[in-house]
């Protein structure tokens, strides 16, 4: 299994998981993964260790059947000791774990939002509308554009000025470091197309400036506008023109007329 083979099984697990929990990776499946690809995975930040499971697999039966884990804990005269007890069969009763079963590997969205965000070298926060990760915006020669990810069934997906692409077309992986190609991506910034689901519309763009300027108000963040306009790659004035505009909006109901004509 090279990298690459690896990376897709970790995508594909990703996308295919609930958002919040993401992947789980268990001790049964990586230890038989080459030699040295956990630890560089962990390395590279694509998989963090998680709480020790305290269920397993019971391998003492035929049933697999999935026991509470009970510990003993080290004594003057014993090391600790795991096990769990099969009520399967009355011929097994209590099995003896290996404590490395117990360990696991997680990898959520968010990770995965993180660690792709880090290779554009984008700093701005991540936040999550709807099923898109904004990552951040990318600026190619002529263009900048809004770098989005999607999970989509088994796929991981990078929307940007209208294009999408796999993530793990992009991805470009080698033994020891992890890269994204950047060229092609700033090809597409430079030749968006027409139809760009990735654009927001203009009031669209000022709710979400709004909405973020409402958070970071209420985490305490004291110079927000100065934070939008960083994490955005906007001037100053026009980030307070745009949020202006939309509590003008938030203030004015619509126009009766307006909406009757469906303007
Ligand atoms: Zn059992």
């Amino acid at each position: 299994m090279s990298n690459r083979d690896l990376l897709q099984i970790i995508i594909e697990r990703v996308a295919n998981n609930a958002p919040a929990h993401g992947a789980f990776f268990y001790w049964d499946e990586v230890k038989n993964w080459p030699d040295g690809k956990l630890a560089y995975f962990e390395k590279i930040g694509l998989l963090k260790e998680a709480q020790p499971f305290n269920e397993i697999e019971c391998n003492g039966c035929e049933e697999n059947c999935i026991m509470p884990v009970s510990i003993n804990p080290v004594t003057n005269s014993t090391p600790a000791r795991a096990f769990i007890v099969c009520d399967k069969r009355n011929d097994i009763g209590r099995v003896k774990i290996a404590f490395d079963r117990l360990k696991n590997w997680q990898l959520t969205e968010l990770l995965l939002a993180q660690f792709v965000a880090k290779l554009f070298e984008f700093t701005q926060q991540l936040s999550k509308d709807a099923d898109s990760w904004r990552l951040g915006m990318l600026q190619g020669q002529k263009h900048k554009a809004p770098v989005l990810l999607v999970f989509d069934g088994l796929a991981a997906v990078i929307k940007v000025a209208g294009h999408n692409v796999s993530l793990l077309e992009v991805l470009l992986i080698d033994d020891d470091q992890c890269r994204i190609d950047l060229k092609k991506l700033k090809g597409f910034v430079d030749s968006p197309t027409g139809l760009a689901d990735s654009k927001e519309s203009a009031e669209a763009r000022q709710d979400r400036l709004l909405a973020r300027k409402r958070a970071l108000k209420s985490e305490g963040v004291r110079n927000f506008n100065q934070q939008i306009a960083t994490e955005e790659a906007m001037s100053l004035p026009n980030v307070k023109k745009l949020i202006k505009a939309a509590e003008d909006r938030e203030k004015t109901p619509p126009n009766k007329w307006m909406s009757i004509l469906g303007m």
